[in-house]
């Protein structure tokens, strides 16, 4: 196994399955099942989710709502996603902890660094909800931070594409691949693997990234495993 302890992100849009809006029963069970495997190996996990399935805050003003209202709703909606994979998880006997960075505490735990450590040392998933608990950042910054945070050996990117291509592959057929990328070229070429703010946080920290197709059968499982799977994101491509 090359990474012992992992941040798995997960959008909303990979909760949402083939659906056009929300979460998938189906897609939440198969993400679970992914994590069991991982985590059968010995490999900690957290996870921090999105929420851009149920509500993204850059559209809040286009419907009246403020900018900083429509994003703790992103963030909030964040939260469902987080229930429902903890609940998942739990039905598959696998001990799992929700913390939130807006207090939520009737419902979830709130973050706390050493806390969260403590729950993947025994075994537990974690599961990081309502992104950075700031308006105006993305859930994968708070993907990143927490990663940093948590001492994880690399940030994994679940996406619905085989990893970093020069143009988007599912409008251009001639899109090319590359299976490992720098921060810099990242950033440079404008790339769109994650927000600036996100892939800067990883390039100072020297954190690896790397993005995946969580539809892929197994494929979170080869990453830990060190397969070639994806695109790794790192200082040197
Ligand atoms: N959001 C925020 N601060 C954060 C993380 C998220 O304000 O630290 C809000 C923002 O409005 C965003 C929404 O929550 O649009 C959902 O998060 P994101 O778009 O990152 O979700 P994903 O694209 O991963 O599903």
């Amino acid at each position: 196994m090359v990474y012992k302890r992992i941040l798995l992100k997960l959008s909303g849009e990979a909760l949402m399955g083939n659906e056009g809006y929300g979460i998938d029963p189906g897609t939440v069970e198969d993400v679970a099942l992914q994590i069991k495997d991982v985590r059968d190996l010995g490999v900690e996990v957290a996870v921090v989710v999105g929420g851009g399935n149920i509500y993204r805050g850059m559209k809040a003003e286009s419907q009246g709502v403020d900018r900083v209202t429509g994003d703790y709703m992103g963030m909030i909606a964040t939260a469902l996603n987080a229930l429902t994979l903890r609940e998942k998880l739990e039905q598959l006997a696998i001990p799992a902890r929700v913390q939130s960075a807006l207090a939520i505490e009737k419902v979830v735990e709130p973050y706390i660094q050493k806390k969260a450590l403590k729950h993947l040392q025994s075994g537990r998933v974690v599961i990081f909800a309502c992104g950075t608990g700031n308006p105006y950042f993305t859930t994968d910054t708070a993907a990143a931070l927490r990663a940093v945070e948590m001492g994880a050996d690399v940030l994994l990117k679940a996406t619905k594409v085989d990893g970093v291509f020069d143009k988007d592959p599912e409008i251009h057929r001639d899109a090319v691949f590359f299976p490992s990328i720098s921060y810099m070229d990242v950033i440079n070429k404008d790339l769109r693997v994650m927000d600036i703010t996100a892939i800067t946080l990883c390039k100072e920290n020297n954190l690896p990234v790397v993005v995946f197709n969580l539809r892929g059968k197994n494929n979170m499982k080869k990453v830990v495993q060190g397969k070639q799977v994806g695109t790794i994101v790192r200082r040197q491509a």
